[in-house]
C-alpha cells in the first residue's frame, strides 16, 4: 500500500500543469504552480526540449499523479486495459475513475484523492453497506458508495461536500448528499473525465 508521500505542489511543476492535488489550496494564490510555473529545482528555469521519449514520459507520470498511484501498480492498470475489450488508453483511464478512492473524492467524501484515500483507509467509507479500506478497490455499476454511519458527523465530510457543489458530480454517479451515499450509474467513459491527458502517448509509452 505504498503511496508517494513527497511535496505535492513539486509535482505539478515538475508536470507543468495544475494536478489539483491539494484541495482549495489550488484555486488560491498561495498555489505553488501558480507563482512558479517552472519545474523544481536549481536548473528548473532552462529551457527543456523534451525527446519523443521525454513527452510520453511525461504523460504518463502526469496521470499516475494525478490519481496518486506508483509505477508498478499503474502498469498494472495498463497491463489489465490492454487486456479486456476496448480502447486500451480509454480502458486505463476507467479502470483509475473507478478506483475506491477516487470515487469517494468524485462523491465529495473527500476535498483531495489524497484526503479521501485516508478516510476509506481509516474505514469510513463503505460500499453495499460494508466497510472497505482498500483505496484500489474498484466500484462497478449498481455498487453503492456511502460514508459510515458513525463518521457522518466528522467537519471532513461537511467541507468535501460544500467543495463537491462547486464542482458538481460526474455523469457516472449519483450523490445522494443527504445522506452522504452515492451510487454508481455507469462505467465512466472517456467524455466525463476532464483533465487535459493525451491516453495515447500512455499507450505508446508502454508499447515501445
Ligand atoms: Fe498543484 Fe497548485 Fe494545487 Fe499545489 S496548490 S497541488 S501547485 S494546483
Amino acid at each position: 500500500m505504498a503511496r508517494y508521500t513527497g511535496p505535492s505542489c513539486k509535482l505539478c511543476r515538475r508536470e507543468g500543469m495544475k494536478l489539483f492535488l491539494k484541495g482549495d489550496r489550488c484555486f488560491t494564490d498561495k498555489c505553488s504552480y501558480d507563482r512558479r510555473p517552472y519545474p523544481p529545482g536549481q536548473h528548473g528555469q532552462r529551457r527543456i526540449k523534451f525527446t519523443e521519449y521525454g513527452i510520453r514520459l511525461r504523460e504518463k507520470q502526469k496521470v499516475r499523479r494525478v490519481y496518486g498511484v506508483l509505477e508498478k501498480q499503474f502498469r498494472g492498470y495498463f497491463k489489465e486495459a490492454d487486456r479486456v475489450k476496448g480502447v486500451t488508453g480509454e480502458n486505463l483511464l476507467s479502470l483509475l475513475e473507478r478506483r475506491l478512492d477516487n470515487t469517494a473524492h468524485r462523491l465529495g467524501f473527500g476535498r483531495t484523492r489524497a484526503e479521501a484515500r485516508q478516510l476509506v483507509r481509516h474505514k469510513h467509507v463503505t460500499v453495499n453497506g460494508k466497510i472497505v479500506n482498500i483505496p484500489s478497490f474498484l466500484v462497478n455499476e449498481g455498487d453503492v458508495v456511502a460514508v459510515r454511519e458513525k463518521s457522518k458527523a466528522k467537519a471532513v465530510f461537511q467541507e468535501a461536500q460544500a467543495q463537491v457543489e462547486r464542482r458538481g458530480t460526474p455523469e457516472w454517479l449519483e450523490l445522494d448528499s443527504a445522506n452522504l451515499s452515492g451510487t454508481v450509474r455507469a462505467m465512466p467513459n472517456r467524455e466525463e473525465i476532464t483533465l487535459p491527458i493525451q491516453e495515447q502517448l500512455i499507450v505508446e509509452f508502454y508499447s515501445r
